[in-house]
């Protein structure tokens, strides 16, 4: 029998079976970047991890609909109530339009997913195509009576609404704390309270991303790009909704308040939260010199690095902490993760080399079954890869004819594995990619080590040697046995 899916909500704080609103539909939305500013390490957790549930559930016969926006539009880092638009000014002090800004940093973020084997979503809304939805949204709040108008803007009466429904829900605060934890920024704000936040902002003169509205010409609050465009393409009940743990207050905790307000319910049935990742133990922070970006990252060039990561290592590195595990960034961990991942597909790459026997000792299904069990128990993907390790020892087994499996079970066995370390995981065989050309160059290495089988038979040790140095020297690793040589790409 195969294994229920049991997903951690964080708004009941507790392990769930998944039970999808339609199945076989899953409905699942994912707030995405602001396009401002290089893609970052910051990036690459979130979209890994429910790139993992998005792969797993796809594989699991679910038909996902991923929707992940692009927020291009009203979002100053964490408040989006103040201030202008940091694409906007960008786009005024530059001369360029904004769209250009967004359009330049929403490309270089695609590319740096792609690098990392990151599946592109089903839709990726932006947030400025998305205008007339969000006027719409207002306007339900409005006449529920939990926003009100000052100055041209809008902005949300949590106190109100406060008094139906409880605001800090899914961070599990209630309105006294967030009281005293709200600073008054601005003393010139025409907001009530220092907690309500804006749905809609007049623009000021010099702000050029603008659009009219009912109320001023000006540009929505941040949190309800993601309202509107969640129930434009997934419906006012939906699946899952997905993110950082660094949005579930106030951002996460604005789009409940948002829908429940103008729908009458919140609408994801499972909120999940993957954890934030650390730099040597600090958050990471343009302040503190720690700011990493995914280019520098492949690159090596950031000073903090040692050397450069493959967005494979990067990749394995972050599945192989539990999505809900705090991941500290460093060089030996990272070198860990590199070494790990080179392990795991040449234990795959063992497993092509095994030859059939009369009767197996190894079975496949028991392998897809433990992987099964790990990835269900809130996708843990930790788990899978140790389950996979524990079977890279028996494929070299195979090889050495410690175990055995019949032509049939090597079959099954390497589909199990590919589904779950390419499909599932996501991973890539990067040296075999980089080494497209091995089966060109390998008549050439063949050819080169009789030369050299020859020379040792000659005892001619200089030119025996001189051909191992040389092939090393352009990155290929001779390895003596007892009985010729073997030879790998490094
Ligand atoms: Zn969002």
């Amino acid at each position: 029998m195969k294994a229920k899916l049991q997903l951690y909500n964080t708004l009941s704080r507790k392990k769930e079976e998944f039970e999808p609103i339609n199945p076989p539909r899953v409905g699942m939305y994912v707030c995405g970047p602001t396009v401002y500013g290089d893609p970052h390490l910051g990036h690459a957790r979130p979209a890994i991890t429910f790139d993992l549930l998005f792969r797993y559930l796809k594989a699991e016969g679910y038909k996902v609909r991923y929707v992940r926006n692009i927020t291009d539009v009203g979002h100053l880092e964490h408040d989006a109530d103040e201030g202008e638009d940091k694409i906007a000014k960008k786009a005024r002090l530059e001369q360029l339009e904004p769209m250009e800004v967004a359009h330049y940093y929403t490309e270089r973020y695609r590319s740096a997913m792609a690098q990392l084997n990151v599946q592109s979503p089903s839709i990726e809304p932006h947030a400025s195509g998305h205008i007339i939805e969000q006027i719409e949204f207002i306007k339900k709040i409005l006449e529920s009576g939990d926003a009100y108008e000052s100055n041209g803007s809008v902005y949300f009466d949590v106190e109100h609404y406060n008094a139906r429904h409880h605001y800090g829900v899914l961070s599990g605060r209630n309105l006294d704390d967030i009281v005293t934890d709200t600073r008054e920024l601005d003393g010139q704000s025409d907001k009530r309270h220092s907690y309500d936040f804006a749905l809609w902002k007049k623009a000021s003169p010099e702000h050029i991303m603008r659009w009219p509205s009912p109320w001023s010409d000006g540009f929505p609050g941040w949190h309800m790009e993601c309202s509107a465009m969640s129930t434009k393409y997934l419906g006012e009940r939906f699946d899952i909704h997905g993110g950082g743990m660094d949005l579930m207050f106030p951002h996460h905790e604005c789009e409940i308040a948002q829908s429940s307000s103008a729908l009458g319910h919140d609408s994801a049935k499972y909120w999940v939260h993957n954890n934030m990742i650390t730099i040597n133990g600090r958050k990471m922070g343009k302040s503190l010199g720690n700011f990493i970006t995914l280019e520098e990252l492949f690159n090596g060039t950031h000073p903090l690095l040692e050397q450069a990561y493959s967005p494979m290592t990067v990749r394995f590195f972050i599945l192989q902490a539990h999505y809900r595990s705090t991941l500290d960034f460093s060089n030996d961990a990272l070198k860990a993760a590199e070494k790990g991942l080179d392990r795991l597909m040449k234990g795959i790459e063992a497993l092509g080399k095994a030859k059939p026997a009369d009767k197996s000792t190894v079975s496949a299904d028991e392998l897809d079954a433990r992987c099964e069990e790990a990835m269900a128990d809130d996708l843990n993907s930790a788990a899978v890869i140790s389950v996979l390790f524990d079977y890279v020892r028996i494929f070299n087994q195979l090889v050495e004819g410690q175990q055995s499996a019949t032509a049939e079970e090597l079959a099954k066995l390497k589909a199990v594995v590919e589904r779950w370390a390419f499909e599932i995981l996501g991973l890539r065989d990067e040296k075999a990619a980089s080494a497209g050309g091995k089966d060109m160059v390998s008549p050439l290495v063949e050819m080169l080590l009789s030369m050299r089988m020859k020379a040792k038979a000659d005892k001619d040790w200089a030119t025996s040697d001189r051909i191992r140095d040389e092939l090393t020297a352009i990155g290929i690793r001779v390895k003596d046995r007892k009985d010729g040589c073997d030879w790998e790409i490094e």
